[in-house]
């Protein structure tokens, strides 16, 4: 069960962090934006199983698994429209997934997708991404050992979708109104 957890506090961070860092600090890091690409999802195989790698202290489940000549490409799904140009935490969870299948198959994945509702990126998984990713990952570590995280938007529907609303003293909404 550690990995379940392990897993909703990497998927928690990342979905905070989309919506924290802007898109100026995106565009200034160098992190690609993404290329809009049309493909045929025949060839998508849905993914059962989480991956998990020692080195990085990292699991996580692409929904889709591509096998390509240049190697297994992941998938993430949002049912979200298409911003402009993909979040940082969408962009994040994706190179996670991207490091993932790395330590996994021992192949570095060119590039991975993020499927929205209306586009679908494809997204290099450049060394500047990795960079970002470890420093995002090294810096989770960090904020663990914090006492006290404080709450960093002013959006209550944010917090009413909250899994940890009902223990979170910040909340903007009252559990027991939900
Ligand atoms: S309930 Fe707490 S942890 Fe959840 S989104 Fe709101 S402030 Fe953040």
């Amino acid at each position: 069960m550690l990995w379940l957890f392990t897993l909703a506090l990497i998927l928690l961070f990342f979905g905070w962090l989309a919506s924290t860092r802007s898109r100026r600090l995106r565009l200034e890091s160098g992190l690609p934006a993404g290329r809009l690409v049309y493909a045929d999802s025949a060839d998508w195989r849905p993914n059962p199983q989480p991956f998990y790698t020692k080195t990085y202290q990292l699991s996580g489940k692409p929904d889709y698994l591509i096998e390509t000549e240049a190697g297994i490409i992941p998938v993430e799904v949002k049912s979200s429209k298409a911003p402009q140009v993909p979040y940082l935490g969408h962009l994040l969870q994706l190179a996670a997934y991207c490091l993932l299948v790395e330590e996994t198959t021992g192949r570095t994945p060119p590039h991975g997708l993020l499927k929205y509702a209306d586009a679908l990126y494809e997204v290099d998984f450049t060394p500047e991404l990795r960079r970002e990713l470890l420093e995002t990952m090294a810096a989770m570590r960090q904020a663990r050992l914090a006492e006290t995280v404080r709450r960093s938007h002013q959006q209550p529907g944010r917090c009413a979708a909250c899994g940890f609303a009902y223990v979170c003293d910040d909340a903007l909404i009252r559990w027991n109104e939900v």
